[in-house]
């Protein structure tokens, strides 16, 4: 499988202080059975200013580390593009860096609210021939219980990835059962790890992939776990419609 959202780089933004971590959090992609990680450092948000001009070569750099290493993990570059007033500023700047080099760029709000332009947002990058994926949405308190907000957003194309601690709840109850309503919805194609650190934010997905099989079933999680293959070859994602969550029913004769 794939994580498509990880702060893997060292030393461009929160993430991996240096390549010793790096290297750890490569190590434990690799025990939770990830082939491809998508490198997504922060950018233009207050704090970290990463343009695709940044990421390539780091990512190439830190790609001959993991071979040298003997680390079978493919690297490829992204970005987590915060949302703010600046954002059709960096956009129009080139500076942006789509996941894989697919046309999916992974879009981040702040972190109690969502952009009041959203919907202009969301169509000049259609126009633009983006496809956008919102980042761990379920960690945003605005967004709890908005149902229909969140089916606007869905049926305009957007795709929500939770992240995989959240839905095995070490982000507290709220995270937890929003991100697992959102899937029961329909609303979430893909979850990732969104590591920062190998002990504190690790690289862990399969946990959460139980919490799903436990409560859902395996199909479901084989869906979320094929739209992240989708989204390296540049596909559209499968939504989860409701034959999915269909109970199985006994027959008896
Ligand atoms: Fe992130």
């Amino acid at each position: 499988m794939i994580d498509m959202h990880c702060h893997l780089l060292p030393g461009i933004d929160d993430g991996a202080k240096d390549l010793d971590m790096s290297l750890e959090l490569a190590k434990q992609a690799v025990e939770e059975g990830i082939h491809t990680v998508i490198v997504t450092p922060h950018h233009n948000n207050d704090r970290f200013w990463t343009p695709s001009e940044i990421v390539i070569p780091a990512v190439e750099q830190l790609q001959m580390r993991f071979i040298e290493a003997g680390i079978t993990l493919q690297i490829l570059p992204g970005q987590e593009i915060h949302v703010n007033d600046a954002f059709f500023e960096a956009l129009d700047q080139g500076t942006f860096q789509t996941l894989g080099d697919s046309n999916y760029l992974l879009l981040e709000f702040p972190s109690i609210s969502y952009p009041h332009n959203i919907d202009e947002i969301f169509h000049e990058l259609k126009i633009k021939g983006y496809r956008v994926i919102i980042a761990h949405p379920e960690r945003n308190r605005a967004l709890w219980g908005q149902t229909n907000l969140l089916q606007d957003w869905v049926d305009q194309g957007v795709s929500l990835q939770v992240t995989s601690h959240s839905v095995s709840g070490l982000f507290g109850k709220k995270p937890q059962q929003e991100a697992l309503d959102w899937i029961e919805k329909g609303f979430v194609h893909l979850v990732a790890s969104d590591a920062h650190h190998p002990k504190s934010r690790s690289l862990r997905m399969k946990d959460a992939f139980q919490v799903i099989e436990q409560k859902y079933g395996k199909k479901v999680v084989d869906c979320l776990i094929k739209n992240g293959e989708s989204l390296l070859l540049n596909e559209s994602f499968v939504e989860l419609t409701a034959d999915f969550f269909k109970k199985k029913r006994f027959l008896f004769w």
